[in-house]
């Protein structure tokens, strides 16, 4: 039970009894203990209190219950307390619980050295694919077998005598979604970056993914053969973004390569295994196994298949494994060629057959002792999940950072800050550096100009951090993944309004909640010219309502271009309308706004105010652009 409904429970308790100083004898006295969940019936079966006695006591705290109703352990304790009697609830050990002490007794054997596991991220047509297929072929060439069967999602070659383990994930997304489950399964990131192109936007994400995932960066400055590749400007813009090469005297490694000559392929290899050795990666062959679901599929006939990558131990075939919330035994397994295997070591990508159902990819498995013990956990894990489907918390928000500085020492509020034009970034990322507290440091996660994408939320889930935009909004997806995720995204439009937010949020002091509500959203077809007026835009109502009295934004490529403006006129064919619905074509003209084009999005919004619980600031919500002045709309 919440402390707050409990503390008016008791208040409630406290008055109940006092108007009713006289208490109907408990038949028993003492400690008594009692199992969940816990019925009237079982109460009163536990403690002697009469059934009829239970049900007035409850109705008293304003429950109407019957003698099977399900009671809260809290609720019991008290109707026990106020009859004298201490009641304790018995812990039940859940299959949970058995697992843990399982994985906790597990001794270690002698941990010997594993392979690296490597993933290529980078901007698109950069080379990913290609250098990763020349690793390949170099890796036949030098006697390796071929035939990798690719769907395991990972293969492992031999290079030099030193095994190395690629991580076929097609970009920083998977890379981050993975990571949000738990899954921080890369030793190393191998960031890809072509020398005639240079750092391009999902380079600076691939980046940041990598460093908020504390994972070492390797650079492949790859396309070297162009006649137009720029190895210098490449190299400043590296140290631009943090990765100071160490040819300039920095630490990070910066081999050029080729996929299309083979130049440098050696030399990242050597590099790989060299950082797998500073790593001291190390696990224990011995043990059960455990480790990462990186690719899952169905066949019609022989059921679910997964690509598992062994992290530590040996998996071996009629192991039984516990996946999530599903569950199986080994029934066989194939190493990346294909090759039917009797066992699996660390760090070695498999093809496994025989679990019940598909786990997701990012989920963690373990080899367990039992099919009862993997099927018990299994069904428990799927009961909470039916229970928590419904509820799903915000993992980070400012409002809870608040919370936080009162219990915990010092904690990092994790940003990812997107805003319109680089100029503003800049300035919005200079002024927030200088928010200082001595309970909470800024982390800066990823920045960059345009609208709030998925990959900007997935990327604060998995480090649980904040989105916060100027001037720009997230993207129908985006909003719907935040939504799902649970991931607070906060948009301004004024500076100061953002930095006072984050000062306020910093020293503990968090201003009201402006929540914003999308009403509708129309798209601008057409614009008609009409003199003396101005711009009338032909739009269609994508979703939503648009009502005449609506505040607006206007939305293109993700960025406001202006906001907090009313309509001067909403009208279908020639006839003033009052709300246009999805569906509807309607001319829509904006106050004080005439530059308005084809392909914009118009927004209709409305805000309100959640007066904040841990506030001591007062409200100013005038520069919020989730907040339309009050008032106004
Ligand atoms: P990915 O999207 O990062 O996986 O990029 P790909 O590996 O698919 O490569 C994109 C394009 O760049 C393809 O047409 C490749 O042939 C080409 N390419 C990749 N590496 C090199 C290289 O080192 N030199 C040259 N000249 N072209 C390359």
């Amino acid at each position: 039970m919440a402390a707050a409904a409990e503390g008016t429970l008791r208040r409630r308790r406290a008055h109940a009894v006092k108007a009713q100083p006289k208490q109907a004898p408990p038949t028993k006295t003492g400690p008594v203990e009692i199992s969940q969940p816990i019925t009237v019936k079982s109460l009163s079966a536990a403690t002697g209190i009469k059934t009829k006695d239970i049900i007035h006591k409850l109705r008293e705290i304003d429950i109407d219950a019957t003698v099977d109703q399900v009671i809260d352990a809290d609720v019991a304790q008290i109707i026990a307390s106020d009859c004298g009697i201490d009641l304790k609830i018995r812990e039940v050990s859940t299959a949970e619980d058995q697992l843990m002490k399982e994985l906790a007794s597990r001794k270690r054997g002698q941990l010997v050295p594993r392979a690296p596991v490597v993933t290529f991220l980078g901007h698109v047509d950069h080379g990913k694919t290609s250098l990763l297929d020349r690793i390949r072929n170099a890796a036949v060439a030098a006697g390796e077998e071929g035939g990798i069967t690719q769907d395991i999602g990972a293969y492992r070659y031999d290079l030099g005598g030193k095994h190395v383990v690629f991580l076929d994930t097609p970009g920083h997304e998977a890379f981050t979604a993975m990571r949000a489950r738990g899954a921080n399964m890369t030793d190393v990131v191998v960031l890809v970056v072509a020398a005639d192109d240079g750092v391009m936007p999902q380079t600076v994400e691939a980046i940041n993914h990598a460093k908020a995932a504390d994972v070492p960066i390797i650079v492949a400055l790859n396309k070297i053969d162009l006649p137009n590749a720029n190895v210098q400007r490449a190299l400043g813009q590296l140290a631009e973004h943090g990765l100071q090469p160490r040819q300039w005297g920095g630490q990070t490694e910066v081999v050029e390569t080729s996929a299309v000559t083979g130049q440098g392929i050696e030399e990242l290899v050597e590099l790989l295994s060299l950082e797998a050795e500073i790593l001291e990666l190390k696990a224990d062959p011995s043990a059960p196994a455990e480790g990462w679901v990186i690719e899952v599929s169905h066949d019609p006939r022989e059921g679910v298949v997964v690509g598992l990558l062994v992290r530590d131990g040996t998996l071996h075939n009629r192991d039984v494994i516990l996946c999530g919330d599903t569950y199986g035994r080994v029934r066989k397994m194939f190493d990346d060629r294909g090759k039917v295997i009797e066992e699996a070591g660390p760090a070695m990508p498999v093809k496994v057959y025989g679990l019940k159902d598909m786990p997701p990819a990012g989920e963690r498995f373990y080899v367990v002792s039992s099919l009862e013990l993997a099927k018990s956990v299994a069904e428990e894990r799927q009961r909470r999940k039916r229970t928590e489907a419904a509820s799903v918390a915000p993992k980070a928000s400012l409002e809870a950072l608040f919370d936080k500085i009162e219990s915990e020492e010092t904690l990092e509020l994790k940003l990812v800050v997107k805003a319109d034009v680089q100029g503003t970034l800049e300035a919005l990322l200079e002024s927030i550096e200088k928010i200082k507290s001595d309970k909470v440091n800024i982390k800066i996660l990823h920045s960059g100009v345009g609208a709030i994408t998925e990959s900007d939320v997935l990327l604060a889930e998995a480090s649980k951090g904040i989105v916060l935009g100027f001037r720009v909004v997230p993207s129908n997806r985006a909003a719907s993944l935040a939504e799902n995720k649970g991931v607070e995204i906060r948009t301004y439009r004024v500076i100061y309004a953002l930095l006072e937010d984050l000062e306020k949020a910093v020293k503990g002091m968090m201003a009201p909640t402006i929540r914003e509500e999308i009403l509708g959203r129309a798209e601008v077809r057409e614009v008609f010219k009409i003199s003396r007026i101005g711009n009338v835009a032909g739009c269609y109502v994508t979703d939503g309502v648009i009502a005449r009295n609506a505040t607006v934004r206007v939305v293109r490529d993700g960025v406001v271009v202006v906001d907090n403006r009313a309509l001067a006129s909403l009208r279908h064919f020639k006839e003033d309308i009052r709300e246009a619905r999805a569906g509807m074509e309607c001319g829509i003209r904006i106050a004080d706004f005439n530059d308005i084009k084809i392909g914009d999005i118009i927004e209709a919004y409305q805000t309100i105010e959640e007066s904040s619980t841990t506030t001591s600031g007062q409200s100013d919500s005038s520069g919020v652009q989730t907040g339309k002045p009050v008032g106004a709309g």
